[in-house]
């Protein structure tokens, strides 16, 4: 027998069913979205998804929210304004249907050696990318690829530039960052001509040697430069994200969770301590990271990460 209370049970279970079933109305989408009011925050880098997102993004950042992700992180923005050739507003009211919110871009200027010749054109690019992203509401605009860092003094100018950049974000109301992978934890010294990749052999310390993420750090102003931690990254250019994360804890601002595919699988990351400190830090803003994964396709991975934070008794 259906009493009252059993058909409420089951009315909103039937409307889980539909958001399950990719079936998202808008009454759902604004459901799905109070249901997460108190879920945990759970970011996703869509580079995770690679080709698979496309061309059904709509459909596809829908099971993204099923899965209990919460804000999404972009990648594949063009200087046309588009994301791997959808329109920016459209890409947001995609998300906004599946209940997620885009909290950060990933993008990259179009040169990699920066000069006094090329300056105007990276500003230029970072003005363009602000107006584009400041539509949207996104929060962070980052920078994931490694420039030409060979030297001390490359290094010095990169973080110039990145200031730059930080200026141009910060006048549209965003905030520029930049996202390391391993490269950045090579040494370079005064007047080098190839990074250091490891520790230098011998005693002797070449005279003003220096990791090139902590020249990066050094070279740029903390009001105008966020950093978005790749742990996994940190870990791969034999370097301690945790040490990292206390060292800066003012400057690293976000993460990159990411292991070396699905999370938790490889044993080798501590993200009970990676979220411990970053909560003591007041990190708000984590976006998983999947790569290298080859057991099945890459929504499953994906939902094998959100699975296994959603699980684990540390995660907020
Ligand atoms: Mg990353």
């Amino acid at each position: 027998m259906t009493n009252r209370r059993d058909f409420l049970r089951n009315a909103s279970l039937l409307t889980l069913g539909g958001v399950l079933a990719g079936k998202t109305t808008k009454a759902e989408a604004v459901a799905t979205r109070a249901m997460k009011t108190n879920a945990k925050q759970l970011g996703l880098q869509i580079y995770s998804l690679g080709r698979e997102l496309y061309p059904e993004a709509a459909a596809g950042l829908k099971k993204v929210g099923q899965m209990g992700y919460t804000t999404i992180e972009l990648a594949g923005y063009s200087a046309d304004g588009k994301i791997n050739g959808i329109a920016m507003a459209d890409f947001k009211k995609y998300a906004d249907d599946a209940g997620l919110k885009i909290t950060s871009s990933h993008l990259n200027p179009p040169v990699n050696a920066y000069t006094k010749d090329n300056l105007q054109q990276i500003k230029d690019f970072w003005k363009k990318a602000t107006d584009d992203h400041a539509k949207i509401g996104v929060k962070y605009i980052i920078q994931p690829g490694q420039p030409s860092t060979r030297s001390v003094e490359e290094v010095a100018y990169v973080g110039e530039v990145f200031n730059e950049a930080g200026t141009i974000a910060k006048a549209g109301g965003l905030i520029f960052g930049y996202h390391n992978h391993s490269g950045e934890f090579a040494r370079v010294v005064p007047g080098g001509t190839e990074p250091i990749v490891g520790r230098p052999r011998g005693r002797e310390q070449p005279a003003g040697i220096e990791i090139i993420y902590d020249g990066m750090l050094r070279n740029t102003d903390p009001s105008l430069v966020i950093y978005e931690l790749d742990v996994y990254w940190a870990v791969m250019g034999q370097q301690d994200p945790v040490a990292y994360m206390k060292k800066y804890a003012d400057r690293i601002r976000a993460l990159h969770i990411k292991d070396v595919a699905v999370l938790g699988e490889s044993g080798m990351m501590n993200f009970q301590k990676i979220y411990e400190v970053a909560y003591a830090n007041n990190i708000q803003d984590f976006f998983v990271e999947l790569e290298g994964y080859r057991d099945g396709t890459q929504f499953e991975g994906v939902k094998g990460c959100a699975d296994y934070l959603l699980k684990a008794p540390f995660v907020k």
